[in-house]
This record gives structure tokens, C-alpha cells and sequence, in this order.
């Protein structure tokens, strides 16, 4: 299959599948390609801020999420042990502290209204595997394989929206520097308690450090920091030691925990890492979301930053196909645009971080 596109955007994530929205609604043709089938995305940034919900409200798209379901969260609790320390809650004008959205519910929500577009076009299950350049050296298209053939998109422009461990980034060989946080986290998901409220809870609990988010729908996400790397090792013990902390702080969890995490198979390591590109933009390309600079997952902000991304990008990429102007030097509006607060953004990760492990109690007294 040969196709034709002014925009070919690889990656069918948060940012990606924004960014698709913003041009096709803008008149651009754009074909997404997505490796996966886009149904499996459990542990994932799934808290959008109040930044985020405004850009959704501003472009039409909030009132289609919300009908699939989101949760509004009405406050975050720091535990010491047994004691809350702090609380934040809703400020006079504001009527939660992050909405919690599945990203299947985001993404579905965005792509439904896309498809309203005849020059937008998704393939899912289709994993892109090169780059393709003009004689100029411009990037001009990729090859992806989808259901065992091989397929072409030839384009004005191609966007790298294909997360963390990106190919795009890795084709057009782009440097990025990868930093370690020293930490991993355990993930698990069961039914909410009765009768919880939308919180999130954050713990330290004889030397633990977790984190319990109510979800839509009914569940808890519990996330238990864990030292990097040290889940193989783990594994060769009982999880119960995990469970302990929990459930002697909220006893109304523990006939939860025990029947629903009953080996290791019911919990996900996400490792923690973050990164930055030297460039996000070269010739025919721009790398965004976390393909660009992934975030860790504290402040949960991974998904904002990939959606501000698209938004950011939008209008750049809209007036560069109008000009006929794509190279490096006309796309480099959006990395000056999005560099100095993303740099911000991942350095206040690592104060929080450090304040967080080594004094907790402090760090939630202030
Ligand atoms: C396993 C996992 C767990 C996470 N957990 C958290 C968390 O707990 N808290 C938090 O704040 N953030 C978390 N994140 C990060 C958060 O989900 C991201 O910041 C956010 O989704 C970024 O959006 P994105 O569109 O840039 O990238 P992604 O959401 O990663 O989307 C990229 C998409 O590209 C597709 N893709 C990759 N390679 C190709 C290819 N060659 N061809 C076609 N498609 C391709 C992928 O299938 C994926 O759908 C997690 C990310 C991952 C991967």
C-alpha cells in the first residue's frame, strides 16, 4: 500500500493522537500510524491538570471524554504512617485537584471526533521500521509493516510521537541524554474500597514510599517506589511485605488486596527514567511527547507535557505546510518554544524527588 499525506504522525499515543486531531479539524491531510490496537493501556499517565483540561475545553473535545468517563479528584492526603500531614484541596475556583482520565477514554474520545475528517486517516496495528529521505536529504516518508505487508507514506513532514523507546528517534539518529532516578515503581490496580472519595493518597510507611490514586470506574492504582533495578530480585521473594505496609494503614483494604493480588504476576514494574533529545526538529521532522523528553512519573505530568506538545506544535506545523517551508531552521520555533519548560519541568522532578525520599514529613509540613 502506497499512500500520500502532507503530515505523517508514528505514534498513536496522547500526543500523537492530539496532534492528528489539531491538523486534520485545520483542513491538513494526516495519516497516524500505531503499532498497537490501542485497547491495552493500563498504567499509563492517565492525570491530566488544569492546563490540560482547558486546551481539551478550547478545542470542543472535554464534553466527548467526560461522556466516557472521568473522575475529578477532590483532594491529595500525605500519610505519615497512620497520620494525615497535609491536604490539598480544590482552590476557590476550582472544583478538583486533576481529573483522572483513562487514556483509552482520551484517546478514543479524540480519535471519534478525528474520523470526523475525511483527510484523516488511523492504522492501527502497524509498526513503522524506516525513515525515508528525498535527494535532498529532507525526511520525506517512512515504511511501516502492518498485518505482514509492507506499507509507504510519503509526506511533507513526519512527526515522531512514538514514546519513550522511540524508532523514529533512533532512525534519524538523534542524541538524547537518559537519566536514572535510582527508583522503579510497582504498580497495581484493584477495586476501590466502598465509600472512598476521589483522592489521591500519598504514604510513607515504615520506610515505604506509595502512592494510591482512585480511579474512574471503581478501581484503586496503588504504586509502591521500589530501588532501580530491583525488581528481578524481588521477585524471588514474597510480595506479602508489600501488602503489609498498606493494609495496616487502610485495614479496609486488606480483604481487597489479599484476594486481588494474590503472586507477582498482578503487579507491573514501570522502570523510571527520563530523557531529553539534543533536537526535536531536523529537516522533514519533529520528535514530540515522550519521544522527545520523557518525564518520570512524579507530579504525573508525562501526559501534559506530550499533549502541550501537540497543541504548541499545531500552529508552527500549520503555517510551515502553508509556506512550504519545512526545514530545521522553520520548525525550530517549537523547540524554543517548549525546551526552557520542559528543562524546568524535569529538573523540578528531581528537587521533588529528592526532597520526597529524604524528608518526607518536612516535605509535607510546608
Ligand atoms: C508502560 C508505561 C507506563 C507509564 N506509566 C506512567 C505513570 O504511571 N505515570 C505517568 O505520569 N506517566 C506514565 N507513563 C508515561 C505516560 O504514559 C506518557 O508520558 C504519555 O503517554 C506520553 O504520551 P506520548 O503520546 O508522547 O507517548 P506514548 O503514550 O508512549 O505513545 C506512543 C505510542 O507510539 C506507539 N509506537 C511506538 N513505536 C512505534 C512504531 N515503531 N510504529 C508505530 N507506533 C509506535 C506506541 O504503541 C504508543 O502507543 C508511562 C508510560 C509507559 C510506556
Amino acid at each position: 500500500m502506497n499512500l500520500q499525506t502532507d503530515v505523517c504522525i508514528v505514534g498513536g499515543g496522547p500526543a500523537g493522537i492530539l496532534l492528528g486531531y489539531l491538523l486534520a479539524s485545520n483542513g491538513v491531510s494526516v495519516v497516524v500510524l500505531e503499532r498497537s490496537f490501542l485497547t491495552e493501556r493500563n498504567f499509563r499517565g492517565e492525570h491530566i491538570n488544569y492546563e490540560t483540561e482547558m486546551l481539551l475545553k478550547e478545542y470542543k473535545l472535554f464534553e466527548k471524554i467526560e461522556e466516557l468517563g472521568l473522575l475529578r479528584m477532590e483532594r491529595v492526603e500525605f500519610f505519615a504512617g497512620k497520620q494525615i500531614v497535609k491536604t490539598i484541596t480544590p482552590g476557590p475556583d476550582e472544583d478538583h485537584v486533576g481529573i483522572h482520565i483513562p487514556q483509552s477514554h482520551l484517546l478514543d474520545a479524540i480519535i471519534s471526533k478525528s474520523q470526523q475528517y475525511d483527510n484523516y486517516q488511523l492504522y492501527l496495528n502497524t509498526s513503522v521500521t524506516e525513515l525515508i529521505q528525498d535527494d535532498r536529504e529532507f525526511f520525506s516518508g517512512v515504511s511501516a509493516i502492518r498485518n505482514e505487508e509492507k506499507m509507504y507514506v510519503s509526506c511533507s513532514v513526519v512527526i515522531g510521537a512514538d514514546g519513550r523507546f522511540s524508532t523514529i528517534r533512533k532512525l534519524a539518529n538523534i542524541p538524547f541524554a537518559k537519566r536514572k532516578h535510582g527508583y522503579d515503581i510497582l504498580w497495581a490496580k484493584v477495586p476501590a474500597p466502598k465509600g472512598w472519595k476521589p483522592t489521591t493518597r500519598m504514604l510513607h510507611v515504615k520506610g515505604h514510599q506509595l502512592a494510591i490514586f482512585t480511579q474512574t470506574g471503581g478501581f484503586i492504582q496503588i504504586g509502591w517506589n521500589i530501588d532501580e533495578a530491583s525488581f528481578a530480585s524481588l521477585k524471588k521473594g514474597s510480595f506479602i511485605p508489600f501488602l503489609t505496609p498498606l493494609v495496616e494503614t487502610f485495614p479496609e483494604l486488606r480483604e481487597i488486596a489479599l484476594k486481588h493480588l494474590q503472586s507477582w504476576k498482578d503487579f507491573v514494574c514501570l522502570k523510571v527514567e527520563s530523557s531529553l533529545c539534543e533536537n526535536w526538529v531536523m529537516d522533514g521532522l519533529v520528535m514530540i511527547g515522550d519521544a522527545a523528553h520523557t518525564m518520570t512519573p512524579t507530579g504525573a505530568i508525562g501526559i501534559n507535557c506530550a499533549m502541550k506538545d501537540a497543541h504548541v506544535l499545531a500552529p508552527i506545523l500549520l503555517k510551515a505546510l502553508r509556506e512550504k517551508k519545512v526545514d530545521a531552521e522553520y520548525l525550530r520555533a517549537f523547540d524554543e518554544r517548549r525546551r526552557a519548560e520542559i528543562i524546568k519541568q524535569q529538573e523540578m522532578q528531581i528537587e521533588e524527588e529528592a526532597m520526597y525520599a529524604e524528608n518526607f514529613v518536612h516535605y509535607a509540613r510546608n
